[in-house]
């Protein structure tokens, strides 16, 4: 049985806790609509595994499931510690070595083999998402010796953040390039991109991905200050962000990150890209069955500031309690949602031809008493603008594609279908089809009006029609 869905698409982490089929069919019946493979963890093969399952328990359920696979980016870690965690002293001194160190409570060695070169004495160094604080003070050869200003606990492979420092690492590493290429075969319908920092980061890495032949839409994980210093930039070229608080609270200020997401999102919506808002949404849900108040005001909260899906991370890849946070998210969206008139946020500016269209189509439904707003779209950038209009009337949106349909997973309010026979049909006929198949589908019933949208053949969405079954 399907239940109904809210506007506000869920994105999982897939991990330990929710890798296997059973878990992924769960998750789907739940709400899932986008699952994220996040690259800094698994081997190629579980991966694999996992893209599998979701794609048969989609198609099993009828229902489109985007795969977004997250590469990791630029992130400098500490090495190994044979005891896996030690605990470090406020006051106490500390070294990072680029040198293969056993790490001690004195000294961890890091990958990032240009650290030295890129901090400063004086420089503050957080490991451990910020609860660990070193501050510089000096630099010799490959070492960087450090005063321990936060103690705490570090371990095995803990992040390490150079806040403000411009790190001299490609945006795409060479794991990155090498798990691009499984992702690519895979036939991932999303890449993430993490660390991005300007938007020649989302340029490169779309190159990358047109010659190895494929077209798949880009996210930008923001999660440096940088990359909100160049935010215009990287929504002129990218496809998604991501607003990665986890990162993005260590490298800004913890308590800017409230009005950081408000503006990534409004920005966001402002130029028609769609956002995702993530990390520690129901953090507590990873080893509770209930969420605390502070963590649902969060959900609803980022509903109510235009993003257009939310993101669960450990709560579905180790946590105790997967399904339920996703149940969660999706009763904190449709209350959310259900208040959204009361708090309105700046809509997407018309952008371009099919900007104008959508904008016409989404208020042609409100005057028209229109039941639907169906789309037409080859790629999904008709649905995508229609979409980022927040329109009160629901979407559908067809396509020839099943890679098109499973990226407008993603798109907020839209329920995407595939119909192949559109691809070459005269605008008129599809639109026949269309109807048939909503009535047969119970969607739609005698009297209703649909308002369309869509392109000339191969084109993109120029035409808008208005009609009463
Ligand atoms: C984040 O930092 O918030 C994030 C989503 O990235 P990752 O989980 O890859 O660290």
């Amino acid at each position: 049985m399907t239940i109904p869905l809210p506007a506000t698409k869920i994105v999982c982490t897939i991990g330990p806790s929710s890798s296997s089929s059973g878990v992924i069919a769960s998750l789907i019946e739940a709400g899932m609509s986008v699952a994220r493979l996040n690259f800094s963890h698994g081997s190629h093969e579980d991966h694999a595994k996992v893209v599998t399952r979701v794609r048969h328990e989609a198609h099993r359920q009828n229902r489109f499931v985007a795969i977004m696979q997250d590469l990791q980016g630029p992130k400098i870690r500490l090495g190994l510690f044979p005891s896996g965690k030690v605990l470090i002293e406020t006051g106490a001194s500390f070294t990072l070595t680029t040198e293969n160190v056993s790490c001690n409570a004195s000294i961890a060695s890091v990958s990032h083999k240009g650290l030295p070169g890129d901090v400063r004495a004086g420089d503050e160094i957080r490991i451990n998402d910020g609860l660990v604080r070193l501050r510089v003070h000096s630099v010799s050869g490959r070492r960087v010796d450090c005063k321990v200003t936060e103690g705490g606990e570090i371990g095995d492979r803990k992040g390490v953040n150079l806040p403000g420092r411009n790190v001299s690492m490609p945006s795409l590493t060479r794991k990155d390039a090498a798990d691009l290429v499984l992702g690519l075969a895979l036939d991932v319908d999303y890449v993430a991109l993490s660390f991005v920092r300007t938007a020649a980061d989302v340029a490169g890495l779309k190159k990358k991905i047109r010659a190895a032949g494929k077209d798949i839409p880009v996210i930008a994980k923001l999660e440096k200050a940088q990359a909100v210093e160049n935010l215009a930039s990287i929504l002129s070229v990218v496809d998604g962000v991501l607003v990665a608080r986890g990162d993005l609270g260590v490298e800004t200020e913890l308590t800017d990150l409230p009005m950081l997401q408000k503006r990534i999102l409004r920005e966001a919506s402002r130029a028609g890209v769609v956002a995702i808002t993530a990390t520690q949404m129901l953090e507590s849900m990873t080893h509770n069955p209930m969420p605390t108040r502070a963590e649902v005001s969060d959900v609803a909260n980022a509903v109510l500031d235009g993003t257009d899906a939310v993101m669960l991370s450990g709560e579905t890849a180790s946590g105790e309690y997967p399904v339920e946070a996703v149940v969660t998210m999706r009763k904190v969206a449709f209350s959310a949602e259900a208040q959204r008139e009361a708090f309105p946020y700046d809509l997407t500016e018309s952008l371009g031809i099919p900007g104008v269209v959508a904008e016409a189509a989404c208020r042609a439904a409100v005057k028209a008493s229109a039941s639907r707003i169906v789309a037409f779209t080859r790629s999904g950038l008709t649905a995508r603008m229609v979409s980022k209009f927040r329109p009160a009337t629901p979407v559908v949106a067809f396509t020839a594609f099943e890679s098109s349909a499973c990226r407008m997973a993603l798109f907020n309010g839209v329920e995407p279908f595939v119909l192949p026979e559109t691809e070459t049909m005269r605008a008129d006929r599809v639109v026949e089809l269309a109807v048939k198949f909503l009535r047969e589908k119970n969607m739609a019933g005698r009297g209703d009006r649909l308002v369309f949208v869509y392109g000339s053949v191969g084109g993109h969405c120029d035409k808008m029609r208005v009609v009463q079954i």
